[in-house]
């Protein structure tokens, strides 16, 4: 069988060298944010339910684990909100009964106020949830959530697992130029903030490319004056060719570029390779099929990618 849930490891300046477990086909999400590098959500959705066989995730785990990696974290994230599988707590103890490394969750927030969410993520040894907008306006701006999502809930959810949950938790919160980078707004998160059990605050901005091209990243000046805003535990993961951008994709499309041209590649062979998400190797693999640089050649029911 080849991985389809399971990607990396991946390089992150958060969590060291992580294996990608992802519970879910792209791209489905409880909301479809402007900055978002994975496209546009095609299923905005709060329903929960096993998208993927937990059982087949697990079998793609056991054999990814099989070889002999630098490993720091297994991290559930993926092509949208991993709290929408309905078994994602029997999924992160399976995880742990395999991998000898912390599991991590990142995941939007939107979904713990429920309780029964609340308690599927707690085996996790970390949850990184975000935290854009606080107001519904600049909630409704950034992320566009599901019509029966409301922002202020969301934060009473996040206040009420931070309560409780045993782990650590590290909030990201994300500045997209005009539309939640503000004083008002920030100040807003900073209160929030408050009310939140936390150990760190990752401020970051856009750096790959985002779903939406009128979404621009926030400049770098600005950026250090809401981390500072943010108080003492902020700190900013976005640096533009620094360590938090540890994949430019530019050099990814070279890489794949190389690979196709010694033979053809799959989907999966470029995942496993770079280290790409799924849903983002496939953008740079259209991407250069569009600028003539790779042909797609279909054998049988595999598409293969050559130079
Ligand atoms: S950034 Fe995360 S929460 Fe926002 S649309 Fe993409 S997957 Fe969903």
């Amino acid at each position: 069988m080849s991985p389809r849930h399971v990607f990396g490891p991946v390089p992150s300046r958060r969590l060291g060298f992580s294996l990608g477990v992802d519970p879910l086909m792209p791209k489905i999400c409880t909301m479809d944010c402007v900055y978002c590098e994975l496209g546009p959500t095609t299923d905005c959705t709060v329903r929960r339910a096993s998208y993927v066989p937990v059982d087949d995730i697990l079998d793609e785990l056991r054999a990814a684990l099989a070889e002999p990696q630098r490993l720091d974290f297994v991290t559930l994230s993926g092509s949208g909100e991993p709290t929408l599988h309905a078994e994602i707590d029997r999924l992160i103890a399976g995880i742990r009964e395999l991998a000898r490394v912390p599991v991590a969750v990142l995941t939007n927030g939107s979904l713990l106020g429920d309780p029964a969410v609340r308690a599927a993520v707690a085996g996790a040894d970390v949850v990184a949830p975000s935290l854009d907008a606080v107001s519904q306006e600049a909630f409704a701006r950034v992320n566009r959530p599901h019509p029966s999502l409301d922002a202020a809930a969301i934060v009473d959810g996040l206040v009420e697992f931070a309560s409780a949950y045993t782990g650590r938790i590290w909030v990201e919160t994300l500045f997209v130029a005009g539309m939640n980078d503000g004083d008002e707004e920030v100040g807003r998160i900073r209160e929030a903030l408050g009310r939140i059990r936390h150990e760190r605050v990752q401020v970051n901005t856009i750096l790959r490319p985002p779903s939406e091209t009128r979404a621009r990243p926030v400049d770098p000046e600005r950026l250090a004056v809401i981390a500072e805003m943010l108080g003492p535990l902020a700190e900013i993961i976005a640096v533009p060719g620094g360590p938090g951008q540890l994949r430019v994709e530019g050099d990814v499309a070279e890489r794949v570029i190389a690979m196709a041209s010694r033979r053809p590649v799959t989907l999966d062979d470029v995942t496993r390779a770079t280290g790409a998400h799924r849903a983002e190797a496939l953008k740079i693999l259209a991407g250069l099929v569009e600028e003539g640089r790779l042909e797609v050649v279909q054998r049988g029911e595999t598409q293969y990618y050559r130079a």
